[in-house]
């Protein structure tokens, strides 16, 4: 599903096809809701000391591109993460899909990837950004985007990646 968005890499005299390339990177916006309780959780994983966290969303598509995220999954790094680094584990990012997606009755599925950030207003990194593009590209994405969620010491940031680029997001709280 998500493949109609990807690029394909043309041949040939760019602007000959400069209109319909144009047309891919103007893709509609989801429209992303957020509850409270999904704030609560993520505020509980603000980094206030200790290494980096990370792990990721799940969510339920609720049709007319709308889509509500349900639940944060616990930080699951793999060992060796620093005040500014981690990396989430694959494995266990698995196993909190597949449960909430079973315990939901088969509706809530992978949405995205969150982390922290120990500075008040995080913004994405270049190795945040190339790493959740490489997730996107997973075949296991049944979305036409990922989102990430960057959580900082005040603010959140929210992003999704579309068409191999990052974009910011704006949540809806419900
Ligand atoms: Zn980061």
């Amino acid at each position: 599903m998500g493949g109609q968005y990807r690029y394909s890499k043309r041949k040939g005299n760019p602007s000959l096809h400069a209109r319909s390339t144009k047309k891919m990177r103007c893709p509609i916006i989801p429209y992303v809701e957020i509850t409270q309780e999904v704030l609560d959780a993520l505020d509980e994983h603000k980094q206030l000391e200790g290494p980096e966290r990370a792990g990721v969303l799940v969510g339920v598509v609720l049709g007319n591109n709308r889509y509500r995220i349900k639940k944060v999954s616990p930080s699951i790094t793999i060992e060796g993460a620093t005040r500014t680094g981690c990396e989430r584990d694959a494995q266990l990012a698995n196993n909190f899909v597949q449960e909430q997606y079973e315990q939901s009755g088969h509706t809530c599925v992978y949405m995205g990837e969150w982390h922290t950030h120990p500075e008040f207003n995080p913004t994405p990194s270049s190795v945040d950004i190339s790493s959740v593009i490489n997730i996107y590209h997973l075949p296991n994405n049944n979305l036409p985007f990922i989102i990430l969620c960057i959580i900082g010491l005040e603010n959140i940031y929210w992003g999704y990646v579309i068409n191999d680029r990052l974009m910011s997001l704006d949540v809806t709280i419900i």
